[in-house]
């Protein structure tokens, strides 16, 4: 059975919601309707223009620019600065309302989410209609827009909300791919990052279905492994559940909320291997392995990555943990600021249904986990500082305890 998935997304999401929060506050006009942007701190590196008004965009200006250049585009733009505070309680309150249709939702990031509509479609019938229905109860309580995509995965699903806009309903089926997705720019398919978009050009790629229909061997020369998931989603075939948000609880996870926006890669990788040592270290406590492991980050503009890989071997060693979160971390990092990294331990065992693979080398692996085991005793003894687990900053010194 084809299933049926929305992405919900809110229309300028940091403009609308600090405009709300001006008009409660007493404010004359609503900032939607004037050439207004919200923009970081122009003393720090954060002076950038974070979202924009819809006359603000007709003049050229662009997210991620510096507020100088959006002013000299336009000599009466006002500025307003963000207030992440009251955007998480407008995100709250939006993801309450979702959920009283269905819990099976999941939160992509501070202003979009996908709701899975296979099941409850016939509670609430035509999927179309119910889209407009919810659009408008959005905007009739919370007093702001959203765009919706429908379609029979969450990549169309997010194609189709970003279509026209705002306050707009738009379906994505799969039988519309080739009319509706495949005319569209190389650089609109979501997953495509900018660094990649020049690269594809250079081949002749310049439309969706340029790639679609490109040769995924001479694709693989440029982009290893990536290339199959590429040539797919240019095709519209997407696989990825929509992960219930308390699914959550039944797995392992810690994440770290930095005070500084991260590009280092071996700061970055230094805390992956910090987490993987806590997550190690409880599972270990309640002797249980994990069969997946899963890094997400969030960037500084809210925007959420998670890769996942399932391991060959379930486990609960810290290094194995943080070898397979690098490899993660180096699939998908694309050098932007970072805010919030986590690793997410997932599909855990325990103890009497962990599988010894025949090609596990048994030994080391016991070795290890001894040398672990003692270290926790040693930390739990004396602290953690007194005891360092590998460095990651050079492999010579990787077995260094
Ligand atoms: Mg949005």
């Amino acid at each position: 059975m084809n299933r049926i998935i929305m992405h919900i997304d809110v229309n300028n999401a940091f403009l609308s919601w600090t405009a709300l929060d001006l008009l409660n506050k007493g404010y004359k006009y609503d900032i939607r309707n004037s050439y207004a942007v919200i923009g970081g701190d122009e003393k720090k590196r954060s002076g950038i223009v974070l979202a924009k008004s819809n006359s603000a965009k007709k003049l050229g200006i662009v997210t991620g620019e510096t507020l100088y250049s959006a002013r000299n585009k336009c000599k009466i733009l006002k500025t307003y600065p963000p207030n992440y505070q009251w955007y998480q309680e407008m995100s709250k309150k939006l993801f309450n309302l979702l959920s009283k249709y269905t819990d099976d939702i999941e939160i992509a990031s501070i202003d979009e989410c996908y709701l899975d509509y296979t099941k409850i479609k016939h509670i609430y019938g035509d999927e179309v209609k119910f889209a407009h229905k919810i659009k408008k109860e959005i905007y009739d309580t919370l007093k702001f827009t959203v765009n919706i995509g429908i379609a029979n995965n969450k990549l169309c699903a997010k194609m189709a909300s970003d279509f026209e806009k705002p306050y707009k309903v738009h379906t994505l089926y799969d039988y519309e791919i080739k009319t509706k997705m495949y005319p569209l720019y190389i650089g609109d398919l979501f997953g495509i990052g900018k660094k990649t978009v020049p690269k594809l050009e250079k081949l002749g790629i310049k439309t969706i279905e340029d790639l679609a229909n490109y040769d995924e061997l001479k694709l693989a020369k440029y982009f290893k492994n990536q290339a199959i998931k590429m040539i797919n989603s240019a095709k519209g075939i997407n696989n990825e559940p929509v992960k219930k948000e308390r699914d959550e609880r039944k797995c392992l996870s810690n994440e770290t909320t930095l005070s500084h926006d991260l590009t280092d890669k071996l700061e970055i990788y230094d805390i992956l291997n910090k987490i993987s040592d806590n997550l190690a270290r409880a599972l270990r406590k309640e002797e249980k392995y994990a069969n997946v492991v899963e890094v997400h980050l969030k960037d500084n503009m809210f925007k959420k990555f998670s890769h996942q890989k399932k391991l060959n071997n379930a486990t609960n060693l810290t290094n194995e943990i943080y070898e397979a979160s690098k490899e993660l971390l180096n699939e998908m990092y694309n050098n932007e600021p970072i805010r919030l990294i986590g690793i997410k331990l997932d599909k855990l065992v325990t103890k009497s249904n962990h599988q010894v693979s025949l090609f596990e080398q048994v030994e080391n692996r016991e070795d290890d986990l001894k040398l672990e085991k003692t270290i926790d005793q040693l930390q739990e003894k004396f602290g953690s500082k007194i005891i360092t687990r590998a460095n990651v900053k050079g492999n010579e010194i990787k077995k260094k305890y």
